[in-house]
């Protein structure tokens, strides 16, 4: 879809030349500029509310130093991030980055997408995302705490539970969201929901592990159905062997799919007979190693080195779940000439503006990441409400509530979709359902 709006065109120049050497933000801004075209000629009090110019502009940034000291006593410095993108219709939400490819442009990309997947929950947060360039990789459990602590010490003067609620992303799981409520916690002498992802003894919430991988399913599940399709018998591909990839294949799993594949940033494996997913736990969350040893306990199963020809396996549907590009146009090719007839992305813009064009020219159904994957964030919402109420919800009542979530924002995206003369693009509905409501309470509360 071309950018063909001039009011549109013209502000993407200035956001280029404010943002220079930031290429994802510009491909997530270009991305929503391009389906957001219709409104701008339907809301022409939008325009006038200079809307469109203030939601591609951060409401704050925030970078520092974090110094730290490793086994060998020596003195590491990382550089930390905290964008808070948009607090229109709630309190800052979105996770933390622990990765070497982390800077300033990565955040805000992915700032800028929390702003619209928080807004499709229907859950009352605004967006925002930070993170670090330090690589939890290889680090022992007592560097990864003092580097959590040291990054806290600094994000502590600018986060609470009313004001920005931090979570995991890449890089930070259960244990560094542990080290980090710690350190909050001491830092300001209180207890409260500061941050979701936490641990059940400590105000967590049942299901949040699970929520984006099972509520990537969910998502994938209702589009599917609407298509006159299912997961039942279908192959999958699922890229990643995280968070997201490992609950998205139980979930698969479960609907009757076969998962053949996972990979992380070294290499893919493929088990023709389908995944064995309590291997791959064990050797992911229990050990905390490399997917390649999934062939040391299934000989039957290949191991290939290189992420990239994941997606030269055969399959029906495809579920990237690991990082953002994963899938540039030759690879699309490659899975539209094999076959796949379904996209639904588990990780945050995984497919590059030509890895979409290739889909939707041959008509795979495409679940976009801020649709798909806001699983995730939902059920951090979830757990701000049950922090906020003293209370704990069983697993069942959190799982329930993210289903109907998942289903609800599958139904905005095809009726804003319809609305707007793009039926079945749901990426185009994605992203003119988020931005409508975060537009109408920025306009409600006036130029600020
Ligand atoms: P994890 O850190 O648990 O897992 C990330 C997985 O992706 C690992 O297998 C990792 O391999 C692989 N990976 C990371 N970077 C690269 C790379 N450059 N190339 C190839 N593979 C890579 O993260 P999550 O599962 O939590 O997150 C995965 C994606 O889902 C991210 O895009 C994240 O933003 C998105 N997401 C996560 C949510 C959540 O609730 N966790 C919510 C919504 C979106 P390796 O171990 O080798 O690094």
């Amino acid at each position: 879809m071309a950018l063909k709006n001039q009011y549109l065109i013209d502000l993407l120049e200035t956001v280029k030349k404010r943002n220079a050497g930031e290429p994802e933000f510009i491909q997530a801004v270009t991305e929503v500029f391009e389906s957001l075209q219709p409104v701008v000629d339907k809301r022409p009090d939008l325009v006038e509310a200079g809307v469109f110019e203030r939601i591609v502009e951060p409401e704050r940034q925030i970078m520092f130093r974090v110094p730290w000291v490793d086994d060998n006593g020596k003195v590491q410095v990382n550089r930390g991030f905290r964008v808070q993108f948009n607090s229109a219709i709630g309190p800052y939400k979105g996770g933390i980055r622990l990765h070497p490819s982390v800077y300033l442009g990565i955040i805000k990309f992915l700032g800028f997408e929390q702003v619209f997947k928080n807004s499709l929950t229907t859950l009352p947060m605004g967006g925002g995302k930070g993170g670090s360039d330090f690589d939890p990789k290889g680090k022992s459990d007592g560097e990864i705490m003092r580097f959590c602590q040291s990054f806290m010490t600094e994000l502590s003067k600018h986060i609470g539970a009313d004001c920005d609620v931090p979570a995991g992303d890449i890089g930070t799981g259960g244990r560094e969201i542990g080290y980090m409520f710690g350190q909050y916690k001491r830092l300001r002498n209180e207890f409260t929901g500061v941050l979701t992802g936490k641990g059940l003894t400590y105000g967590g919430s049942l299901a949040r592990t699970e929520a984006t991988g099972y509520g990537l399913c969910y998502f994938t599940n209702e589009m599917l159905q609407a298509n006159g399709m299912s997961f039942e018998g279908k192959t999958v591909v699922i890229s990643g062997s995280g968070n997201v990839a490992i609950y998205a294949t139980e979930k698969a799993q479960e609907y009757g799919a076969k998962v053949v594949a996972l990979s992380d940033s070294n290499g893919y494996i493929y088990d023709a007979d389908g995944i064995k997913l309590d291997i791959v736990k064990d050797i992911k969350e229990v050990r905390r190693g490399r997917i390649k040893e999934y062939v040391d306990a299934v000989p039957t199963a290949e191991y290939h080195e290189g992420c990239k020809g994941i997606w030269t396996i055969k399959c029906d549907i495809a579920l990237p779940c690991a990082t953002q590009n994963e899938i540039d146009g030759e690879s699309a090719e490659i899975l539209v000439k094999n076959g796949c007839k379904v996209v639904s992305e588990g990780a945050n813009m995984p497919s590059t503006p030509e890895a979409i064009e290739t889909y939707l020219a041959n008509g795979l159904l495409y679940g976009p990441a801020k649709a798909a994957n806001a699983g995730g964030v939902a059920t951090s919402g979830l757990e701000m409400s049950q922090n906020s109420e003293r209370l704990s919800w069983t697993f069942e009542e959190v799982d329930e509530k993210l289903h109907n979530i998942m289903k609800n924002i599958f139904k905005s995206c095809d009726e804003a979709a319809k609305e707007y003369g793009m039926e079945g693009n749901y990426m185009a509905g994605a992203n003119i359902a988020g931005f409508l409501k975060v537009a109408e309470a920025m306009k409600a509360q006036g130029c600020v």
